[in-house]
Order: structure tokens, then sequence, then C-alpha cells
């Protein structure tokens, strides 16, 4: 039949299963200004930052490095977590902060967009649906901070459909670059033989690109907000959704009747 078993899906999660609310570059953007604006006030509260003038190098150095390392990041699929840029700023300005601060302090820079991404309405019936299923499902996100990631699953309640949550933050590396793709299929506890079986999930060049090189299988999701700077795909033929349900279609088609769903 020329079937391939799908054992296993790899979900991205910006724009896949949660979307950001009246999505705007600015509104993006500004989510960041009020998220470092938390964190100098909370540093101005633990007494850390002593007075404005300090306030202000304080985000002016953050800003600076957050955006070198943001350019930096696409062009070597380099991770620079953004713990380890608050403590880059802190260690320059000689501010006595502790790791587990510093931690808490890029979970309070990332809490504005915790509030902003929302799952898509259909997203918990559909995991929900997979889980039952024999499958296993992980998520995989770029992203600079790990803990942002699996506060958003778990206020929504989607912790438990995941049997592996990778970012980004995590790893070291972002997607495309082969190894978190080889890193996510071992947590999976896949092997690289089994990459044909698992199908990867997402709205970007770096979700399907970085698939298509690994030979998972893979599903394109087409987002209605489109971004300033989009990479597009260099391939001709791939799967194409524009409703997160559509993935029991596939399997459906892919897999036999996997039954009862
Ligand atoms: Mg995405």
């Amino acid at each position: 039949m020329g079937f391939e078993n799908i054992k296993g899906i790899i979900f991205d999660f910006g724009f896949t299963l949660y979307y950001f609310k009246n999505a705007t570059v600015e509104k993006y953007l500004d989510c960041y200004e009020q998220g470092l604006t938390r964190c100098s006030q909370k540093l101005a509260e633990m007494d850390i930052l002593n007075n404005r003038s300090e306030e202000r190098r304080f985000r002016s150095k953050f800003n600076k490095k957050r955006m070198k390392s943001f350019q930096l990041s696409r062009k070597t699929s380099e991770e620079y977590p953004t713990t380890d840029l608050f403590r880059e700023v802190g260690d320059e300005m000689r501010l006595y902060i502790s790791d587990e601060e510093y931690s808490q302090i890029a979970t309070l820079y990332h809490s504005c967009e915790e509030e902003e991404w929302i799952p898509y309405k259909n997203t918990a019936d559909t995991l929900q649906r997979l889980a039952k299923l024999d499958l296993n499902l992980a998520v995989l996100s770029n992203h600079p901070h790990h803990i942002t990631i699996e506060n958003m699953l778990k206020s929504h309640g989607l912790t438990k459909y995941f049997d592996v949550i990778i970012t980004s933050a995590s790893f070291g590396k972002r997607k495309p670059h082969p190894a978190i793709f080889k890193h996510t299929l071992k947590k999976m506890g896949f092997g690289e033989d089994e990459a044909s079986h698992i199908l990867m999930v997402g709205d970007e060049y770096a979700d399907i690109m970085g698939a298509h090189r690994m030979g998972l299988q893979k599903i394109f999701f087409q987002r209605t907000f489109e971004f300033p700077f989009e990479k597009e795909i260099p391939l001709d033929n791939y799967e194409k959704i524009k409703e997160i349900t559509e993935i029991l279609n596939y399997l459906l088609v892919n897999n036999g009747d996997p039954g009862g769903i």
C-alpha cells in the first residue's frame, strides 16, 4: 500500500499549536518592551538597580544584546537563551544576582508574551484525539526561554499530551539545525532509522526544511499572519493544512484507519 506508519508527531509551538492574539510586529515588540519594564521594576524593588539611570543602562544594554543575538541566531542556528543575556548584562554592570534570579527575570521578560499566545480553538481537541492513538507526541520550539513554553502549555492544560518538550533554549541550537531534530527523536525514544515514521508539523522554513533534511514526514501549517522576513521553502511537493484538525485526515490516509477518531 505504501503507507508509512506514523509512530510520533513533533509539533512546532508558535502559529502551529498556539497563535499570538491580534498579531502585529508592533504588538510583538511592544510586548517585549513591557516585559523588560517588568524586569527593571523588579530589580529596582530588589534594590539591585538603584536609580533611573541604572535602570536605563540595564535596559539599553539588554536590548542591544538581544538584537545582536537575534540576528546571529538566525544566521548560525545557535540559540542565545534570555537567561544568559541577562547574566551578561548583570556581570558587565557588576550586579549581584543569583542564577535562580536570572532565570526568574528571564521568565518575567517573557511574561507579557506568555499572556498573548493562546491555543487555536481546535488544538486541545486534536491533541486529545491524537493521544488516544498510540502516538508519541513532542513539542519542538525555537524559543530563547524554556520555562515560558512550559508555562504556556501548562496554563492551558496541554502539558499532559506531550512526552517531550524541547526548546532551542534548552538544547542550544535552533531549528532547522539537524542536531536539534536528532536530539528530539532520541528523547522521544526513536532511532534515526525511524525518522520516516515521524511527522513534523510547523509553519516555517525551519520546521519543514529541518524535517525534510532528516527524512521526517512533514506538514506545513499555513498561518494567515505573515512574518516580515519569510523564508521561502524550496520544495515543490509538500503537504499543507490550514486547520490543525486536518492532521487527523492525514493520519487516516497515511496510517490506514487508526480507528476511533
Ligand atoms: Mg512556528
